[in-house]
């Protein structure tokens, strides 16, 4: 009865595929062939197929993949140091890091409080100011967020781009900016993550950016090579921003179980949202049409502490998906001056239930015991 349900175990998740990835890694091992080879080229067809892009890039990371794909857009002299780049300020750090580096100005939207993501009409006034050059909307949670607000604003001329961390799979409601509507294909240009602890996690680092942009793909592998578009020519001064061979041919076989990752996910989700009833939780809101995947399960309610702390108890891990929100970080003191009341008053009540691995009759447990707290 008192088993624990852990918030997450990433051996439990390698381990149903962990014969699969010794025989990837011992293929490349005795390739002979560590970067830019067979699986980084498989791989880069697999992201460019679930997002329904024609490119997709395999890079080091999350944040640098959002890294090139700014740094690309200022080389194609597409967007330019003091620029205002606006992002949800309920985000993970990684999302706005690559803005300042570059200069650029962030501008912090808040959070819609019934879809947890950037709430797209105060992104399109925002967006009235001339300055304002690109969007980073994040799927965050895995849910995805777009809205023909976000297509407007690209006719217009702004640049969308997709941070895809949490939402690989992902469907939107609202076709983008091509038509399509698988996340990572909805804007410009998208940075996924293939940190471990995501949808789809190598074991290690590793990222990617999908687009449908020949020129930008072509100035992201360029600048994640050392700024080099042939060997021994470097056209501008970049980095090494490569993915590592082993970690693609482990995420293909992790790319091949994403939709049977995913339907685990939903029907997780699916019973937290049908069992848990107790007055003043609030259960997630995914809007009509759209196809979530569940990176994180997220409730919110204003004793958040003391529920963690129930659940705790009761054998149930849980973690909160983000603490403090970037602009209430040390690194960013004395930048950020607005006040931004919901994404503050969010980031105190939310709490991430175990969602990644768990069977609908932990699920249902983890309901009952929320239903019981007093
Ligand atoms: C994980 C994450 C990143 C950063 O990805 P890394 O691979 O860890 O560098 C960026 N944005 C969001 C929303 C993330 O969840």
């Amino acid at each position: 009865m008192n088993s624990t349900i852990k918030f997450l175990d990433l051996k439990d998740t390698t381990a149903r595929c962990s014969g699969e990835i010794k025989e990837a890694v011992e293929r490349v091992i005795d390739s002979g062939r560590y970067l830019h080879g067979e699986a980084t080229e498989e791989l880069e067809r697999m992201l460019a197929e679930t997002c329904e892009t024609e490119f997709a890039v395999g890079v080091s990371n999350g944040l640098d993949a959002i890294r090139l794909i700014l740094r690309a857009n200022i080389e194609l002299g597409r967007l330019k140091p003091g620029d205002k780049v606006i992002a949800p300020a309920n985000t993970y750090i990684a999302s706005i890091l690559p803005i300042e580096e570059f200069g650029l100005r962030t501008l912090l939207i808040e959070p819609d409080p019934v879809s947890m993501n950037l709430d797209l009409k105060r992104a399109a006034e925002a967006a009235a100011d001339p300055d304002v050059k690109a969007v980073i909307a994040v799927h965050l949670y895995g849910n995805p967020c777009w809205g023909e607000e976000l297509n407007d604003l690209a006719s217009r001329g702004i640049m969308i781009i997709e941070d895809n961390a949490q939402g690989i799979g992902a469907r939107s409601a609202t076709a983008g900016i091509h038509g399509t509507h698988a996340t990572g294909g909805l804007g410009h240009a998208a940075a996924i993550s293939f940190y471990p602890t995501k949808n789809v996690g190598a074991l290690g680092d590793a990222g990617g950016v999908t687009t449908n942009d020949p020129e930008l793909a072509g100035m992201i592998r360029t600048l994640a090579n050392y700024g080099a578009d042939r060997r021994y020519h470097n056209i501008c001064c970049g980095y090494n921003c490569r993915m590592d061979e082993i970690q693609a041919a482990i995420l293909g076989v992790k790319m091949r179980r994403l939709q049977e990752e995913t339907k685990m996910r939903r029907e997780a989700a699916d019973t937290y949202l049908c069992h848990i009833n107790r007055p003043g939780v609030i259960l997630p809101h995914i809007a009509r049409g759209d196809e979530a995947v569940w990176h994180q399960f997220v409730i919110r309610n204003p004793r958040r502490d003391e529920l963690k702390s129930y659940l705790e108890a009761n054998g149930v891990g849980t973690d909160i998906h983000y603490a403090v929100p970037p602009h209430k970080q040390p690194c960013f003191e004395g930048r950020f001056k607005e006040s931004l009341p919901i994404a503050e008053t969010m980031a105190n009540e939310i709490l991430s239930l175990p969602i990644a691995n768990i069977t609908p009759q932990q699920a249902t447990r983890v309901a009952e015991i929320i239903n019981s707290f007093q």
